[in-house]
């Protein structure tokens, strides 16, 4: 995909059809870059094509994203995109549904399959631990990491990765779970024994938007230059 930046600020997008919208604008503004809410397959592609740099999938109730995304004719154009090039940072409903297999989904729901893992939807319980915390960020290209390389965020009845294929990589594990994976894009692999690169596409079961850390997004934004 061709970037839409000239050499300006980066056009993110944050798909806005339910959950945490505001908090991710917010940090992409910060970080820069010119937001576009994406409620429609305008909002994706223009009459000159594609209009977004990078997209962020928010947190919410995956259930109810992926519903409306059918509904609304906006899952095959995103998934369009997304597989034709651009960057995309999801977080917690976000990852879900991005994931390969969702192993608990509510009744009819799908995903997007555009990482290759396997997730289990409210591993903590409904409720049981919104709690914040610092997640250690096991990828190169991610600049801006706190100590020891983590990133702040926040449960919130948050997804695990029960499991990864050969196409993604772990890169959050935390008290025994994996929290966040990214593409195995064999362009960005690093050196051996080196952590992999940040690949284009990337899902963290976390809310760093929530905890006022940019890493992530900043590091989704890198993506675009
Ligand atoms: N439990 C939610 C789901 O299944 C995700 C929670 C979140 O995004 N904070 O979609």
């Amino acid at each position: 995909m061709t970037a839409v930046a000239s050499g300006s600020a980066p056009t993110a997008g944050v798909l806005a059809l339910q959950g945490g919208v505001a908090e991710h604008a917010r940090m992409l503004e910060g970080l820069g870059a010119e937001v576009v809410l994406v409620r429609r397959e305008r909002d994706l592609v223009g009459p000159e094509g594609a209009r977004l740099d990078a997209i962020v999938l928010p947190g919410g109730e995956s259930s109810t994203q992926d519903r409306l995304l059918r509904l609304l004719d906006l899952g095959e154009p995103l998934r369009a995109a997304i597989e034709g090039g651009m960057p995309v940072l999801g977080t917690c409903a976000g990852l879900i549904l991005l994931a390969r297999e969702v192993l608990d989904p509510a009744p009819g729901q799908r995903s997007l399959g555009l990482l290759d893992v396997a997730v289990r939807r409210n591993a903590f319980g409904a409720q049981l631990v919104s709690a914040e915390a610092e997640f250690a960020v096991e990828a190169a290209g991610v600049e801006g990491l706190g100590e020891g390389g983590a990133v702040r965020g926040a449960l919130i009845r948050a997804p695990e990765i029960a499991s990864l294929g050969p196409g993604a990589r772990t890169i959050v594990a935390h008290d025994g779970h994996v929290l966040g994976a990214t593409a195995a894009d064999p362009a960005a692999a690093g050196e051996p024994g080196r952590p992999a690169r940040l690949g284009r596409v990337t899902g963290i079961s976390f809310h760093p938007e929530l905890s006022g850390d940019p890493a992530f997004h900043r590091a989704l934004l890198a993506h675009t230059r």
